[in-house]
């Protein structure tokens, strides 16, 4: 693994928001291990080995439509209308056993078997039916309204790659191939704790000067999202051989360890330190806004994420470093595109150049188009605004101040599945 600042050819003494992530993401490799689980326990798990179609889907050629199979062939040309005789009914899990002969129809149901002799599909709105025959006009195409088997999976083909985390789609489509099991990746386990004297855990009050310890809630949620094993070390106080401890107990158990708190270079802030004396570390500064410190590194096969205290902070810089480089960890692959979506800013953003900005937006309709405002508080301790919100204003490196009317990009909160 290469953590190395490297050599840039401007003497910037911080990284870009791009730079950190492909720093990071270039380091991180998948974990071993996984396990077959019944398919409603794979969701969100991480699919380890290819799903390979069984059989072909659909089985058989079948009707796209409620209407009538018949011989192309038997179709009147150019202008006219032929009436064919009804001699049984094909309808979805039941299909006709005969065959459809000369100036023959079957009566069939979307989804219906197509019976054997027939190639084409009328819809019976283009029929007239006097109950034991129906009559058709000229200009229905051959082959149409059939769906042929094999047209959306053929036998042997690859369903669902290697490397996809498990969505409710995956799990209708596993189970319309007739398996129960999957493989996936064992689950990740990662450890966190909260590092501060002020911090006073929920269920005991807080002294004066104290601020209950959030982050370790916030991450919890969003670990928990991801589907990882937790491993919840609670709060360190600031004296390094209780930071020492933690990190060392957590390498041992786990293979990412998450710290806030503590990154800054204040009296109290052990943890840049403590992660170099015991693995191989880089402390970063980058240009983003807010979580600027950040350090990132191991302890032996354990990748440590030292975050910023501010609980803002801890989410932006989860959000925009950690999530990926877990996900890269726990097997997924590709690693998720995250769209930015350009939407008209109603309000003025003061905004210095030279680093990147998420604030926190709130995406909503006016007048039927979408538009996005910041919220009125974004300070990078306010999490109530982050509770609030629904998106964040991603506002690059380069960009200055935001006029109202200003197009910025936007990245969502939630994503349908
Ligand atoms: P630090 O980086 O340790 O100096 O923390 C920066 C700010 O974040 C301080 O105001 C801390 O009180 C606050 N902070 C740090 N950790 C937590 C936490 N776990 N929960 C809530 N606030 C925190
Ligand atoms: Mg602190």
């Amino acid at each position: 693994m290469s953590l190395e600042t490297g050599a840039t050819t401007a003497p910037r003494t911080s990284l870009s928001v791009e730079e950190a992530r492909n720093r990071i993401l270039g380091a991180v490799s998948p974990i071993d291990g996984w396990e077959r689980v019944a398919i409603r326990d794979a969701l969100g798990r991480v699919l380890r080995e290819d799903v390979i179609a069984p059989f072909n889907v659909p089985a058989h050629d079948n009707s796209a439509m409620d209407g009538y199979a018949l011989r192309a062939e038997d179709l009147p040309d150019g202008i006219g209308e032929r009436s064919f005789r009804v001699i049984g009914s094909a309808f979805a899990g039941r299909s006709f056993s005969g065959v459809v002969g000369a100036g023959q129809a079957v009566r069939i149901m979307t989804g219906g078997v197509m019976p054997a002799g027939a190639d084409s599909v009328v819809m019976q709105e283009k029929v007239r039916t006097d109950g034991e025959h129906v009559l058709i006009s000229a200009g229905v195409q051959h082959g149409q309204n059939v769906r042929r088997a094999g047209e959306d999976l053929s036998e042997g083909s690859v369903a669902i790659s290697r490397g996809k985390r498990i969505g409710p789609a995956d799990l209708g489509l596993v189970a319309s191939l007739g398996l129960a099991e999957l493989c996936v990746a064992r689950r990740l386990r990662v450890a966190f704790f909260s590092t501060g004297d002020e911090l006073a855990s929920i269920g005991s009050p807080a002294e004066p000067g104290q601020v209950y310890d959030s982050n370790r809630y916030t991450l919890h949620g969003v670990l928990t999202r991801l589907g990882c094993d937790l491993v919840d070390m609670g709060v360190i106080p600031d004296r390094p051989e209780a930071i020492e401890t933690a990190f060392c107990s957590a390498a041992a158990s786990s293979d990412v360890i998450l710290s806030s708190g503590g990154v800054s270079v204040g009296d109290a802030d052990f943890i840049r330190t403590l992660m170099d004396r015991l693995g191989e570390v880089n402390f970063w500064k980058i240009d983003i806004k807010p979580g600027r410190p950040m350090a990132f590194g191991r302890i032996g096969n354990t990748w440590m994420f030292g975050l910023p205290g501010n609980p803002v902070a801890v989410m932006v810089t989860y959000y925009q470093f950690v999530m990926d480089a877990l996900l890269k960890i726990a097997g997924v692959t590709p690693l998720p595109e995250r769209p930015l979506i350009p939407m008209t800013c109603t309000t003025a953003i003061r905004k210095s150049a030279g680093r990147q900005e998420y604030l926190r937006g709130h995406l909503l309709r006016e007048d039927g188009a979408w538009e996005v405002r910041p919220a009125a508080a974004q300070g990078s301790g306010i999490l109530r605004s982050m509770s609030e919100a629904n998106c964040f204003i991603v506002l690059g490196e380069s960009q200055g101040d935001v006029a109202p009317g200003d197009t910025v990009d936007v990245q969502l909160f939630d994503g349908l599945v």
